[in-house]
């Protein structure tokens, strides 16, 4: 490797090409091309910066995963809205890798080699960590073709149907979304079975009044068992086949289909010393790596922050911001990272299924909605005026169906969200980069 070119040297026998101009003197890499990658190449191309951007991203699709429990119940509404092929979304001025990252290591003061799982090596200046976080079922295995994805969504769909018991175990927002979902999808006569640690749903990011409202709500669902107190043995995997599990308490279940409601940082390519113990990137006010110099994490960082879209925005907002300023030897210059949607401590709705409520406890007061619905002040010009409160975004506290309704609208009516709605679909696939 040429390590003063500062460019990547493909193995002998790689069809790849991957060049870059001779004047470009900086190269930073982002991994991982979700929602955080992509919105952190965006903020770089804003900045005046002299860096070459590549994206590295294991699978060769793009998916909305706030999506995927809503795609279980509509699978049409996958293809067509929630995922597309990975080249149907490129930034012009951002190159693409499809490969997985095995280990990213520093070189000097301010390099990195990237080995790639092909055994391909990159040198980088500066490197983004955009890996987010693992969840089974609602979030696409690390390296997984889009073909495989909907084959998967596709089984849990057919034994979630024909299921007489499923058990989901986690009560955090995407647990309650899972067990919801599948509580919608079950014949007659099946049931949920739904077992969380502590005596409430959701964590206690959220207040105790919206925590109990929930588990009361879900107590009363005929078709649910809540079991509160109790944990999972051992550490099994998501199974859409019959097994028995067994609980701390004793209590054995035997479930069709199982899905542990976890979370846990995809930073397996990164050493001990950059992260905490549950993966998240070690940052600093600017949100660089307090180890790594010029290494950078959006959305899997300690940043006390929780993984939603405004805060992630934000955090790739300041990322942009300080690639921008390293590329240009501007270092000490980088700027602070300032929390995006200062009034989201936790979530503003929570759904289980086809029930949900909007958490007005925590946004703390009621003008915090305003916007929310993307719809400049003052409202009463909004053409939604004469159906106030349909979308679930009004000055009540709609715990009901009127929540998941307007997500339901939202996700059925067209392209969600500020990326899938930018999916050029003619766009030509390119030759072959896959490694
Ligand atoms: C079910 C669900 C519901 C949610 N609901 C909401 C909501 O209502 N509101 C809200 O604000 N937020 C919500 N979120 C949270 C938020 O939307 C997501 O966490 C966010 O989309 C994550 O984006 P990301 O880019 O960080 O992660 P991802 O989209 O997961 O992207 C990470 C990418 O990194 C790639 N990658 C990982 N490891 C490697 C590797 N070693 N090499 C190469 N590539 C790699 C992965 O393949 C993946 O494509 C929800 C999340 C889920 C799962």
């Amino acid at each position: 490797m040429e390590f003063g070119k500062r460019i990547q040297t493909p193995k002998a026998g790689s069809s790849a090409n991957i060049g870059f101009e001779n004047d470009v003197q900086h190269k930073t890499i982002i991994i991982g091309n979700g929602l955080s990658g992509r919105e952190t190449a965006k903020a770089i191309l804003k900045q005046k910066n002299n860096t070459a951007v590549t994206v590295i991203e294991s699978k060769n699709f793009y998916e909305s995963d706030i999506a995927t429990p809503f795609a279980l119940r509509k699978p049409e509404l996958y293809e067509k809205n929630f995922s597309a092929p990975e080249h149907q979304l490129r930034i012009v001025g951002v190159e693409y890798i499809t490969a997985k990252v095995v280990s990213v290591s520093p070189v000097d003061k301010a390099s990195y080699i990237i080995s790639l799982s092909s055994g391909e090596d990159i040198l980088a200046d500066a490197v983004v960590v955009c890996t987010s976080f693992s969840h089974p079922l609602t979030k696409a295995a690390v390296g997984s073709t889009w073909e495989e994805r909907k084959a998967e969504m596709e089984t849990y769909r057919k034994s979630v149907a024909a299921a007489d018991t499923v058990m989901v175990v986690g009560g955090g927002t995407v647990g309650c979304e899972v067990a919801g979902t599948f509580r919608s999808m079950i014949k007659q006569g099946s049931k949920i079975v739904h077992v969380v640690s502590g005596d409430l749903l959701l964590s206690d990011k959220f207040s105790e009044r919206e925590r109990k409202m929930l588990t009361d709500k879900v107590k009363s669902f005929p078709e649910v068992e809540l079991v509160t107190g109790d944990r999972l043995e051992g550490h099994p995997v998501a199974s859409a086949t019959k097994a028995t599990y067994k609980l701390k308490s004793g209590r054995e279940i035997v479930a069709d289909v199982m899905i542990p409601s976890f979370a846990k940082f995809q930073t397996d390519f990164l050493p001990a010393e950059v992260k905490t113990k549950s993966g998240a990137v070690k940052v600093n006010s600017s949100l660089m790596s307090t180890e790594w110099k010029n290494v950078f994490a959006v959305g899997c960082s300690d940043l006390n922050e929780h993984c939603a879209i405004p805060k992630i925005a934000n955090q790739a907002t300041t990322v942009g911001k300080n690639v921008a300023l390293v590329s240009n030897n501007k270092a000490e210059k980088l700027v602070k990272h300032t929390t995006g949607a200062p009034f989201l401590k936790a979530e503003y709705a929570v759904m289980y299924g086809d029930w949900g409520m909007m958490l007005n406890d925590e946004i703390g007061c009621l003008g915090a909605l305003c916007f929310a619905c993307g719809f400049p002040f003052p409202c009463c010009l909004a053409p939604c005026t004469p159906w106030c409160g349909v979308c679930g975004l009004n000055c009540t506290r709609p715990a009901g169906k009127n929540v998941p309704a307007f997500f339901e609208a939202m996700f059925s009516k067209g392209p969600f969200g500020p990326v899938l709605g930018k999916a050029n679909k003619s766009a030509p696939a390119p030759p072959s980069m896959e490694r």
